[in-house]
């Protein structure tokens, strides 16, 4: 059988690559996601930036929302306290003492649950009469303010308004006014001033910077308290003058603020509402903005908020980082998965590849086994031929043997009978002649001769009838030593006349051997054996004849003739007991002695053996069937005769 030792390739044969082609798909990777994420980084920045500016313009609507409304809250209160009629007293009757502390408390109280910081009175000439911080070291009573705006208006056009840093209290505020009628006369002002220090303090919370300028350009507030009172450009004379006369500012503190700004240009071109900012510090640190404007038109103010340029930058380096993380973990995944998905199938590919030689290996040994059954059953058919074949001739040799057998009992019986009655016939002649002669003595010579004649073919039938016929002997127990003597008794005078040796090897105890068998025929078997031995050894200068018993390894009492003759020929050996085989003369034997024995010795349930000695003899070994009365033969004796 033809079997082909298919090796499949190791499922990871081949992976020493892997590794190179893993580093390289990984190092790609690292290198398109830092690509991706740098080329998103400017992109990353500006979005970052624009979510800013909307956020800040968030807040701006609200602090300018804030500002507006805390104004437009504060604005109607001067026309409604104008209208306490204690005002009108104390302006009518200045000298009046006992009015004017009530005036004065009056005005704390309404100060003090309205949240307002200043409420007070002045006179038509602009002196204050009456406030309500008349407790305080700074009170604004005898102060005079004419030269105010806020007065000059409230005077001129029945409202005025006003922000400046308070001359006496150091602090900014501003101020609405109105006048205190008497009918038609004005009486005086009262004026409010609220401050607006509160709304600066919750800018600081920003990262943006928020400041309100004035319409001078003057920074009026900021979350940045360096900032306070700075220009935005330099102030032009009038306005100059007109700050000076009012006393809106210590003319000291407006110095102009290092800003630079110019338009916002964004991606999408230019934004009106924005505008790009770069301020220097006095101590020299250059910062850029993105700056957001509104307007409170009834103040003239411009709230601006100013979004940091740099800021998203860190936030964008964040980003980039996470989002470089996240592509950088994405491609490891897709890596990862196709590295899996590429093992599956080369798995998938091996498996299919073990199945297929597994296959074929099948296939070609059903074919093989096929093919062997096959010849197997050609050959049981051609034994069966062949064992017909073999049935036939072994039939054919039967009927072959049973007609040579028949032939040569013919001729056996032929011989043995037609000498004798050649014999019988010549010896009657022979006697009727002599009778003619009247030679009586002479013819019954020949007629006693004839007796003779008749009395051997009388032997003769015998000897046939025996080998014919079973005898019906019943078996018995008989007693070997006995038999053997007997039958050395028997040929006695033929041993005598040959001058043969006889030796007798028997069990040393002298107690009878008892085998299972007929007596009689026991005795012919031996004395056909020793004649037999006899006949062998007639050439033989010292004739000797070996008798022992021994026990064989099936427990058969085994008797051994042995001689030292001429052996047995070529023939003898293989027909020695088939019927009419001999090697006699004529008239010497019938070749029936060792068949007759055979069957003989068969019918008692042993069997008997021959063959030839090394010396050149024959030996002749009979099997017995010990009786229950014989007992065990370990020791042997020896004994001449
Ligand atoms: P017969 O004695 O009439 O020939 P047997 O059957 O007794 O018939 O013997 C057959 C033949 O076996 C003999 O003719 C002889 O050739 C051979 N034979 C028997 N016994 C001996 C022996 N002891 N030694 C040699 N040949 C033997």
């Amino acid at each position: 059988m033809n079997v082909t030792a298919a090796h499949p390739p190791h499922p990871f044969a081949g992976n020493a690559k892997r590794p190179k082609r893993n580093f390289a798909a990984l190092a790609l990777v690292v290198l398109v996601s830092l690509a991706l994420s740098i080329a998103a980084l400017p992109h990353m920045e500006q979005r970052l930036m624009e979510g800013r500016l909307r956020q800040d313009e968030a807040t701006l609507r609200l602090v300018t929302e804030v500002i507006r409304g805390a104004l437009s809250r504060t604005e109607a209160l001067p026309a409604l306290i104008a209208e306490r009629p204690i005002l009108g007293d104390i302006l009518r009757d200045p000298d009046n003492s006992g009015l004017l502390p009530f005036a004065n408390e009056q005005l704390r109280q309404t100060a003090l649950s309205l949240g307002i910081s200043d409420i007070y009175v002045m006179d038509a000439d602009g002196t204050t009469i009456a406030a309500s911080n008349y407790r305080l070291d700074r009170s604004f009573i005898g102060q005079n303010f004419r030269f105010r705006p806020y007065f000059i208006d409230a005077l001129a056009n029945g409202i005025g308004r006003y922000h400046a840093l308070g001359t006496t209290s150091g602090q900014r505020g501003y101020y609405f006014a109105a006048p205190i009628f008497d009918g038609t006369k004005i009486l005086g002002v009262v004026a409010v001033k609220i401050t607006l220090d509160r709304f600066e303090e919750a800018w600081r919370d920003n990262d943006s910077r928020i400041f309100v300028a004035d319409q001078h350009g003057v920074i009026f507030m900021s979350d940045r308290p360096e900032w306070q009172f700075r220009t935005l450009a330099p102030l032009s004379e009038v306005a100059m003058e007109e700050i000076r006369s009012t006393r809106q500012y210590p003319m000291t503190l407006l110095k102009p603020l290092s800003l630079r700004s110019e338009p916002f240009v964004a991606a999408q071109g230019e934004d009106n509402r924005l505008s790009r900012m770069t301020i220097t510090s006095d101590d020299g640190v250059v910062s850029h903005y993105v700056a957001q404007q509104s307007l409170i038109a009834s103040a003239r103010w411009r709230v601006n908020i100013l979004t940091p340029a740099g800021s998203t930058r860190a936030e964008a380096l964040g980003l980039f980082a996470i989002s470089w993380l996240v592509i950088l973990i994405a491609g490891l995944s897709i890596i990862i998965l196709i590295q899996r998905r590429t093992q599956l199938l080369e798995r998938i590919a091996v498996q299919r590849e073990l199945a297929e030689t597994l296959d074929a290996r099948v296939q070609e040994r059903t074919r093989d086994l096929n093919n062997a059954n096959a010849k197997l059953r050609q050959e049981i058919a051609e034994r069966a031929h062949t064992e017909e074949r073999l049935r036939r001739t072994q039939a054919e040799l039967v009927q072959a043997g049973k007609l040579a057998a028949l032939g040569q009992m013919s001729a056996a019986l032929s011989h043995e009978f037609n000498q004798p009655l050649a014999a019988v016939k010549s010896y009657a002649e022979n006697a009727a002649t002599f009778l003619e002669r009247d030679r009586a003595q002479e013819a019954r010579e020949n007629i006693t001769r004839i007796s003779l004649m008749a009395d051997r073919m009388a032997s003769i039938s015998k000897h046939l009838r025996n080998f014919a016929r079973r005898p019906q002997e019943q078996l018995r127990d008989i007693p070997l030593r006995a038999v053997i003597r007997d039958a050395l008794d028997l040929i006695e005078p033929r041993l005598r006349r040959a001058g043969a040796e006889v030796i007798l090897e028997l069990p040393v105890d002298e107690a009878e051997i008892w085998v299972i068998g007929g007596r009689v025929r026991l005795q012919q078997v031996l004395v056909n054996l020793l004649s037999n031995a006899l006949d062998a050894m007639v050439d033989t200068k010292t004739p000797k004849l070996e008798l022992h018993i021994t026990e064989d390894v099936e427990g058969m009492v085994c008797l051994t003739l042995r001689d030292n003759g001429t052996g047995l020929s070529q023939d003898a050996q293989a027909q020695v007991f088939d019927p009419f085989f001999t090697t006699k003369e004529p008239g010497h034997g019938l070749g029936l002695g060792l068949s007759i024995s055979y069957n003989i010795i068969r019918d008692f349930g042993g069997k008997i053996e021959a063959r030839n000695t090394a010396e050149g003899g024959a030996e002749f070994t009979v099997h017995l069937r010990p009786s229950a009365k014989s007992r065990q033969h370990t020791s042997k004796a020896k004994q001449n005769t």
